[in-house]
């Protein structure tokens, strides 16, 4: 008895002193209920991802339960950012104390859901799927006023099937998964059978940059970044959202930057016109039949690369050029990596790197003799740039920058530097080094160091690609 007591005194020890992020990133839902072979568990984690839908508090999501009235609603409303702070209706059944109250208020607002003539609304009652098609259709403004239309309107674009029995099941009660697949279906039009869509009009952004996100709020991350004067095509609104088309890129923005009509030609923006013409190469160490550093169950190479592909992520579809040395697990010679960054026309080269030997902490290389790389003064304030981030994103001991008389960077032609985030060999390093949140700091910091970089560099405001990263 007294070994399980102590035992148990341990683990709670464990619990108390287990290492926590410092900052702990919006953490990623996962539902208990909802595995990696459930049929809508893309269409469930893609509303997770923007707060539309919510597990419980014991992390389910119950995919199989019927959906309620009041459940619909708050669903609809979030994902047209209606302002859901519960609050008296006019509903007898609906005090401030439903969940869903505010939700309830907006929806019947807006003409997307009614009451019942005795001044209800049945919170609890469960949706149909004939209701669920008229909501769809009144919150999305598709069309279908009448059921069939409605109907209709959901086979045609792809939003819903029938059943395998040629009807709709329209009296049928639907459940959280189903449901769950015909919202996001038609709030984003990439999770649709077949999706065909075609311009509605077009737009032009007004805002210096915008992000374009994966779903219609700000809760949902950045896929690209359009700058004032670009065109972009409308294909579909979502509430206060646009879903657009530009430049290879396809998401949502805030109608608020967007004003009607095409573009003027010549109407770009300092800033699109100066990213335009720079090329980060980013160089992830080692690789194929050389790990570099091994330590702690960590192999360097796999470190650098998991890196190298965040930063990668970050920069594509801002309008800066990016490109890696090696994108998977191969071995590129040293000689192999300077080439493809000039072949390339890079114009900042930073190699990612992991240290060890036994220290502990973060240093930046560059390399000081100018016989071969001219970019030295560019390099030492790019290598201070991105130093300084590493070291604040890690809370890192800071090694400071160095010179180095290394291959990838004495033998480039572009301001250059090298990394070292951390020591394999160290315990508190390589925790970090093996931790996707911490990789994903990391990134980030190079990232950020690189924009300080050019921000110094070009005097212009890069204010919306730092928003990127917030
Ligand atoms: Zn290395």
């Amino acid at each position: 008895m007294m070994k399980k007591k102590l035992w148990i005194v341990f683990c709670l020890l464990m619990l108390a002193t287990w290492p926590a992020p410092l900052h702990h990133a919006k953490a990623a839902p996962y539902f208990y209920d909802v595995g990696t072979t459930h049929r809508a568990k893309n269409e469930i984690y893609y509303l997770a991802e923007g707060q539309i839908v919510l597990g419980s508090l014991s992390g389910r999501f119950y995919p199989a339960k019927y959906v309620t009235r009041a459940e619909a609603a708050a669903i609809i409303g979030r994902t047209l950012n209606f302002n859901g702070e519960p609050r008296a209706t006019r509903f007898k059944d609906v005090g401030k104390g439903n969940f869903a109250s505010g939700y309830i208020q907006e929806a019947v607002e807006h003409n997307i859901i009614n009451g019942y003539r005795d001044g209800t609304f049945r919170p609890d009652q469960f949706v149909t799927r004939g209701e669920m098609a008229l909501l769809i259709n009144r919150a999305y403004s598709l069309g279908g006023t009448t059921l069939s239309a409605a109907v209709q309107q959901l086979k045609m674009r792809g939003i819903a099937e029938g059943k395998a029995d040629g009807t709709f099941g329209e009296d049928e009660p639907i459940i959280r998964a189903d449901f769950a697949v015909f919202v996001a279906r038609a709030i984003n039009p990439q999770y649709r059978v077949n999706p065909q869509l075609s311009s509605i009009g077009e737009a032009t952004v007004t805002a210096s940059a915008l992000n374009v996100r994966k779903g219609p709020s700000t809760n949902y991350g950045a896929v690209g970044l359009l700058y004032r004067g670009q065109s972009v095509d409308l294909l579909h609104v979502v509430g206060n959202w646009a879903y657009v088309r530009s430049s290879g890129i396809e998401g949502f923005v805030s109608r608020a930057y967007l004003s009607g009509g095409a573009a003027e030609p010549g109407e770009n923006n300092e800033l699109l016109d100066y990213v335009r013409t720079q090329t980060i190469i980013i160089d992830p160490g080692h690789g194929g039949y050389d790990p570099g550093a091994v330590a702690n169950g960590l192999l360097e190479k796999e470190i650098n690369l998991n890196v190298a592909l965040k930063v990668k992520s970050l920069f594509e579809n801002t309008g800066f050029g990016i490109a890696l040395t090696r994108e998977t697990d191969v071995f590129v010679p040293l000689s192999g990596r300077v080439s493809f960054a000039k072949e390339q026309g890079g114009d900042v080269f930073v190699s990612i790197h992991t240290n060890a030997g036994g220290g502990t902490g973060t240093e930046t290389y560059y390399y000081s003799a100018a016989a071969t790389n001219p970019y030295v003064e560019q390099s030492e304030k790019l290598a201070q740039c991105i130093q300084k981030r590493l070291v604040e994103a890690w809370n890192a001991v800071d090694r400071g920058t160095k010179r180095g008389n290394l291959h990838v960077l004495r033998e480039n032609s572009m301001p250059a530097v090298l990394v070292e985030l951390g020591f394999i060999d160290r315990k508190e390093d390589a925790e970090k080094l093996g931790s996707p949140y911490w990789q994903e700091q990391a990134a980030k910091a190079i990232y950020l160091g690189i924009l300080d970089y050019y921000a110094l560099e070009s005097g212009l405001d890069f204010q919306p690609l730092y928003d990127r990263v917030q």
